[in-house]
């Protein structure tokens, strides 16, 4: 009211700086979603300035970050959900709730927790007993049951994945309740790579107006991959599709060589991957459903070291102020490996996963010593 006039007048001393009939003129009207799961998807596409103008080339990158669950697996929680409601799984809002299980320390955790609360279920995650506090204490406030289980090889019944499966088999069959639980199964359901084929395939083809080169990322369960290329080339064949790993990974000998050589021997160790890199959600050393179904969409892979991701990560952050996380800066590494190999010119799509805000006791503490990241440094990766 009245204090405020003076400080009002001195700003606006020629009107507001919008006047009410210029905002009906606005080119985007951002819509209103029904519930925090409407949110999800339609994510913007950014051109990175600084990696466009160092190469000569345009390099875009799909915002997945700015999804409410700070990820794309927001999409392939509610793909899983949706898809679980249809078939006569669950059903939402009941008096004793419906559970979602899922044995995951990474962001599908987060979604399921998320869309969970938003759609009317209980979430059941199931995790290694060293997962780091900050993930377990995230997963709680988000309402979800945090399970911790020993570190155990996949093919003992006590892993954190068989875990959450064996759970939600227990519940749906328990005469006692009333409640029913699936498990959500993000490496095996195909749910996952229909949803990137369905919503974050065509999106980038729309966003592009179908004029691209190559678009690459990571692989954790193959979903992103498997689907986007599978749309990409179904109304493009031409579109090069790469993907990106992280060391350790066998996904890289898959796509070049046909074979992951050394998966028999890391089959039954647990995210034998992460010994080797500090990248978290990408890479991996058994061929997952959501990886095969688009396997052969795959055009060819390149291999990303970790200095080159932490150079990439402060760079990225310094010079366009985009703060990402470890799998988000393999890509981009991959994306600029990619713009030397083919030259100026060309239009290569990428994604940024997720935020630097969830790799800040890892990935962002060891960027620390990358505070000097030069456009050589990063045009000599
Ligand atoms: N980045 C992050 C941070 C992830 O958590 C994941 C999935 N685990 C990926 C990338 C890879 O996506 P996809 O599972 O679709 O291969």
């Amino acid at each position: 009211g009245a204090t405020l006039a003076p400080y009002v007048a001195k700003f606006f001393k020629s009107g507001p700086h919008v006047s009410s009939k210029e905002t009906t003129t606005l080119e985007f009207v951002p819509p209103i979603t029904v519930g925090a799961e409407g949110l999800i998807g339609h994510t913007p596409m950014i051109k990175i300035k600084s990696l466009s103008k160092l190469t000569g080339c345009e390099i875009y990158a799909k915002m997945e970050m700015l999804n409410p669950g700070g990820s794309a697996k927001d999409r392939v929680a509610l793909a899983i959900i949706q898809q679980a409601e249809a078939e006569g799984f669950l059903t939402p809002h009941k008096p004793e709730k419906d559970v979602i299980f899922e044995g995951t320390s990474g962001s599908t955790g987060i979604s399921i927790a998320m869309l969970a609360r938003a759609m009317g279920y209980d979430a059941h995650i199931c995790l290694p007993d060293d997962t780091s506090l900050e993930k377990i204490t995230m997963l709680e406030s988000l309402g979800a049951i945090v399970e911790k289980v020993r570190p155990a090889s996949i093919v003992d019944k006590n892993q954190y994945v068989n875990r959450a499966r064996y759970q939600a088999e227990r519940l749906t069959n328990d005469e006692s309740t009333t409640r029913r639980g699936i498990f959500a199964d993000q490496f095996e359901n195909e749910a996952n790579w229909n949803a990137h084929f369905k919503h974050t395939g065509p999106e980038i083809y729309a966003q592009t107006k179908g004029d691209m080169d190559i678009f690459v990322t990571g692989a954790g369960t193959g979903g992103t991959i498997s689907g986007v290329s599978q749309y990409l080339k179904s109304q493009n064949p031409h579109i090069h599709t790469v993907l990106a790993d992280p060391p350790g990974s066998g996904f890289y000998n898959k796509v070049k060589h046909g074979v992951m050589f050394d998966s028999v021997e890391r089959e039954g160790t647990r995210r034998r991957h992460q010994v080797d890199t500090i990248i978290e959600g990408i890479g991996l050393n058994r061929i997952t459903k959501n990886f095969k179904s688009g396997e052969l969409y795959i055009d060819d892979a390149i291999r990303v070291e970790d200095n080159e991701s932490l150079k990439m990560a402060r760079w990225l952050v310094e010079n366009d102020g985009l703060f990402i996380g470890s799998s988000s800066a393999v890509n981009c590494v991959a994306a600029i490996k990619l713009a030397k190999q083919n030259g100026p010119g060309i239009k290569i799509v990428t994604i940024l996963c997720d935020s630097g805000v969830r790799h800040l006791s890892k990935f962002w503490k060891e960027a620390e010593s990358f505070n000097q990241v030069t456009a050589e440094d990063i045009m000599n990766i």
